[in-house]
């Protein structure tokens, strides 16, 4: 291994001067190029949002640490990015076509308490994933949220039943989640795994009219504030 050619390469101290100067300067463009998108802040991007994000990013990057990239060419190439996002923007605004295209749409991920399951949906959530977040949120069971929506950003939007409505539904925790199976021995109301359906079910061994699976849990309906 040529240690030195690996970490140094053709970098002497003139041209570490210089990557101290071309950082600092595209880090300021970037940053009025940022302030340009009119955007107040990030917390979740749109696919179209981190197109422009990678496209700035890059050639920001390039201009950091080669010596044979023209600074100007970079300033050129961040506000043509930028006046481009402009440009769809504005667009998008007038146009609901283009948006739903770019940025795609809210997708219902739960509807009464049961998960929309669509197979030719492309917007998807893992079941992990998707448990996960509602937990975090502080669900406990598919019986207290009324509504959730993936929103376009990524986020998850959930709109849950007053306390006196919570419905049975199925455990999201993992210690009821993982007491699933495919055999029901005790008669009872239990929950589809995968989409939450509810059945009454007799012993025996049962098939999910709304998705097609095969495993149970017992359903629950604690309220979701004591
Ligand atoms: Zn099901």
């Amino acid at each position: 291994m040529d240690w030195n050619r690996i970490f140094l390469h053709e970098l002497d101290g003139l041209f570490f001067l210089e990557i101290v100067f071309r950082t600092a300067f595209m880090f300021i463009v970037v940053l009025v190029v940022l302030r340009l998108s009119g955007k107040r802040g990030v917390r979740q991007l749109s696919v179209f949002e981190l197109a422009i994000i990678l496209t700035l990013g890059s050639a920001a990057g390039d201009a950091m640490f080669y010596k044979d990239v023209p600074l100007l060419a970079t300033v050129l190439v961040c506000f043509i990015a930028i006046g481009i996002y402009r440009l769809i923007t504005w667009v998008m605004a007038k146009s609901g076509y283009l948006e739903q295209l770019l940025e795609g749409r809210p997708v219902y991920i739960i509807e009464d308490s049961v998960m929309v399951i669509k197979h030719d949906q492309k917007d998807s959530l893992s079941k992990d994933e998707f448990f996960a977040e509602l937990r975090e949120k502080g669900v406990e069971h598919l019986g207290q949220v009324r509504t959730a929506i993936l929103e376009t950003e990524g986020n998850l939007s959930i709109f849950f039943y007053p306390n006196q409505d919570v419905k049975y539904g199925l455990p999201i925790l993992p210690h009821l989640y993982n007491k699933y199976s495919d055999t029901i021995v005790d008669p009872g109301l239990y929950a589809c795994i995968v989409c939450g359906t509810l059945n009454q079910l007799a012993p025996g061994r049962y098939r999910c009219e709304h998705c097609g699976h095969h495993e149970w849990v017992s359903a629950i309906n604690t309220p979701r504030t004591p």
